[in-house]
């Protein structure tokens, strides 16, 4: 068991269960969306801005920050808190998340953190998982036991890991080629081909991208990796 501020952390397996229960019956309902360091994925964003009825542009513009990696120079983004002077999620309300059906990947794995790594040679996903007590949740109070892997099928997450563990195939060209800083309008292109993938899609004139997330992203991406 690792300790991080008041949290706890422990390792454990696919096969692992854990008690959690959280809803609109917890007493810290929303909690956890009241304090935000959110980082979307290419994923995240086609389906948050399906949710919302808005263009990947104006998705980006009203709801979201880009930052550049400080030693990679790849575009990650964030989402903007409500305010300046609270780190409240934009889409959380009273009763609950507005954008559940769609909500980002970290929402859902939550309180189980994922960690996936790609073998160069064959292409097979490692997983390791941890466990994440902070001391405001109180979904742990609960006889409900689920193990780690039904908790990632009940939450919907098995598309979100596929696409982001696609996305691992960046990261290992990018290391090879640019082991350092990308240079700015390389970070730009990849930026649009990431995340604005209504402009991305305009751009290449592909015609597929609103319904076949999966296949469009996976089109985005060998397009990136031949940028770099
Ligand atoms: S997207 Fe929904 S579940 Fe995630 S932090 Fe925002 S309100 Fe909470
Ligand atoms: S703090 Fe934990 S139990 Fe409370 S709403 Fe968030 S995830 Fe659910």
């Amino acid at each position: 068991m690792t300790t991080m501020d008041e949290s706890e952390i422990y390792p454990l397996s696919a096969h692992a269960h854990f008690h959690f229960r959280c809803g609109p019956e917890v007493s810290c309902f929303n909690a956890c969306c009241g304090n935000l360091t959110q980082y979307l994925s290419p994923y995240d964003i086609l389906r948050l801005k399906k949710n919302l009825g808005v263009s990947s542009s104006v998705f980006l513009a009203s709801y979201t920050q880009r930052h550049d990696g400080p030693r990679s120079g790849l575009p990650v983004v964030t989402l903007r808190p409500r305010s300046e002077s609270e780190a409240t999620c934009p889409f959380v309300t009273p009763r609950g998340c507005r954008v559940y059906e769609d909500r980002p990947a970290s929402c859902r794995m939550y309180p189980i953190m994922r960690m996936a790594a790609r073998d160069r040679e064959t292409g097979n996903i490692r997983e390791e998982f941890m466990l994440i007590r902070e001391p405001h949740c109180r979904g742990f109070s609960t006889d409900r036991k689920v193990s780690v892997s039904a908790w990632m099928e009940e939450q919907g997450l098995l598309p979100y890991n596929a696409a982001n563990d696609d996305f691992l195939r960046i990261l290992a060209v990018k290391r090879d080629k640019y082991p350092g800083m990308l240079p700015t309008d390389m970070s730009d292109r990849i930026y649009t081909a990431l995340y604005d993938s209504d402009r991305f899609a305009g751009a290449m004139k592909n015609t597929a991208s609103a319904e076949e997330d999966e296949a469009f992203l996976h089109a985005a991406y060998d397009y990136v990796i031949g940028c770099l």
